[in-house]
């Protein structure tokens, strides 16, 4: 019964989207290709079968199977079990199509999220500006998407701002309208794994082969309603190795300023992923070459443009990149940590020489360098804390005296604050001789240890005496 009512539903819409998409999506492709790819196909005719995509069989993809989530398959089946339609979408897609392993897996249908969630016991609903169902299964999510249709549709739970952008996006639609909203032909395909067959509604097959990254639409629009789509296309790029197509890349540089009006924790978000990608450096100096840093770090902007902050940061993005690629973790405290470092140099010299003691400037000057960051990326006060204590531990590193250095190696976050300090030494700012200081303290044994100290020559701590209360005879005492 349901099902009948949503057959109904969607397939009026599915008639009106597709005269919506061959009114719109008027992709940039090589007329040769798009030729040769129809002509067998006949793409995009309503009375075909796989809603009018191209259907790539598993004979041409040769996607294995095996190496699909158990958690992806089992939520696909659940859906088809229950009547819908479902498919792996997305980034896992085509990561799997470049012989990649896919971060994540995303699911699309056609149920809506509450009968999402309705028919897995261990999901939850999330989001408001784009609803959907996390679907759990051991350690592993799945994100499923409905659906979604036109924002411009009259009715509907949509927002798009007088610029274009769009701020809620909750319309639901068919498979063909859900191809269109996506950014890039290479993220529109649509794999079921019941059939092993990959649905493309905008070629991006051809694409990923060919290594193009291709915004579907007009590249103008598409950035209009989400800038951050031109982060999303270096970040890919980069990544991917894939090259952003020519009228994809044209706007970019003229468009970077719609990113100021992006809300700074979405920003965050993005830059997250684009520092702990595995190819943050490479992703750093396209941002550049594309005009997209200026204002989104301030780091970016100032700091790459002195040899030392250049240096520093490059080391720091390096060392990322190659932790990740190793399979390991890689602290965002630590990378933040690192990305402003200078500009927390600059405005700690700023308060000493205002004639702040050096603590207390460097507190001034860690707050000023986050307040001043949060408003155009805001970095998750989870984050921020371990910042602090990172930058915190700085000067104490300098101090090798007595039982001071004892109590630094007791710091909980004394392994961070040590890196921290071996890349200010590999970057110059600091003698390295003091970096090989702390490692060879650190290895060595008690006794090893007190014999590595170096004379105390910091002013000694002058008691304060007790006040002694003014009595009636301190004049004869004195
Ligand atoms: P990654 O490998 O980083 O996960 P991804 O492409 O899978 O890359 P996700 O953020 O997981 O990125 O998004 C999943 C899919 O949702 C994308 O492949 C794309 O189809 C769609 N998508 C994500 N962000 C946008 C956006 N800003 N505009 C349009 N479509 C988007
Ligand atoms: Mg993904």
């Amino acid at each position: 019964m349901i099902k009948k009512l949503l057959d109904r539903i969607f397939k009026s819409k599915y008639a009106k989207s597709l005269a919506h998409a061959s009114n719109t999506a008027k992709p940039n492709h090589k007329p040769h290709q798009r030729a040769k790819l129809t002509a067998k196909n006949t793409h995009k005719q309503p009375d075909l079968p796989h809603h009018g995509a191209l259907c790539i069989t598993h004979k041409s993809h040769k996607i294995d199977r095996n190496l699909l989530s158990n958690a992806a398959l089992k939520t696909t089946e659940g859906l088809h079990k229950a009547g819908f339609e479902a498919y792996i979408v997305g980034g896992a897609v085509r990561d799997l199509l470049l012989n990649r392993t896919p971060k994540d897996f995303d699911v699309a249908t056609n149920a809506t999220p509450e009968q999402v969630n309705r028919i897995f016991r261990r999901s939850r609903l999330i989001g408001k500006r784009f609803r959907l169902v996390h679907v759990l299964f051991g350690d592993e999510t799945i994100e499923v998407s409905t659906f979604r249709g036109s924002h411009l549709e009259a009715e509907g739970d949509a927002k798009v701002t007088d610029s274009g952008r769009i701020i809620r996006d909750n319309v639901f639609g068919s498979i063909v309208d859900d191809a269109l909203r996506r950014d890039f032909t290479a993220n529109a395909l649509y794999y079921n794994p019941a059939s092993q067959e990959v649905l493309d509604f905008h070629d991006g097959y051809a694409d990923i082969k060919a290594g193009i990254l291709r915004i579907i639409g007009k590249p103008e629009t598409r950035y209009a309603e989400d800038p951050v789509r031109m982060l999303r296309a270096v970040r890919l790029s980069a990544k991917l190795d894939l090259k952003i197509e020519a009228h994809s890349e044209a706007p970019i540089a003229k468009m970077a300023d719609l990113l100021a009006d992006v809300p700074p924790s979405r920003l965050f978000d993005e830059m997250l992923k684009l520092f702990l990608s595995g190819h943050a450096m490479a992703s750093v100096t396209a941002l550049r070459a594309q005009h997209l840093h200026h204002g989104l770090l301030p780091m970016l902007d100032v700091v790459l443009e002195q040899a030392m902050g250049e240096r520093f940061i490059t080391l720091a993005l390096e060392n990322t990149d190659e932790r990740i690629l190793a399979g390991k973790s890689a602290n965002p405290s630590f990378l933040f940590a690192s990305l402003l470092w200078h500009e927390m140099l600059a405005a700690w010299e700023v308060h000493k020489k205002a004639g702040q003691h050096l603590m207390p400037a460097l507190h001034l000057a860690m707050s000023e360098v986050i307040a001043t960051q949060a408003e155009k990326l805001a970095i998750h006060n989870r984050y921020t804390a371990t910042m602090k204590e990172i930058w915190g531990m700085q000067p104490r590193f300098e101090q090798r005296a007595g039982k001071r250095p004892f109590a630094l190696l007791t710091h909980p976050r004394y392994r961070a604050g040590y890196d921290f300090l071996l890349l200010r030494c590999a970057s110059g700012e600091l003698p390295m001789e003091l970096g090989d200081w702390w490692t060879a303290f650190a290895n060595a044994d008690g006794e090893a240890r007190s014999a590595m100290l170096l004379a105390d020559s910091a002013p000694k701590k002058r008691r304060r005496r007790a006040r002694k209360k003014p009595t009636a005879n301190a004049s004869v005492a004195d």
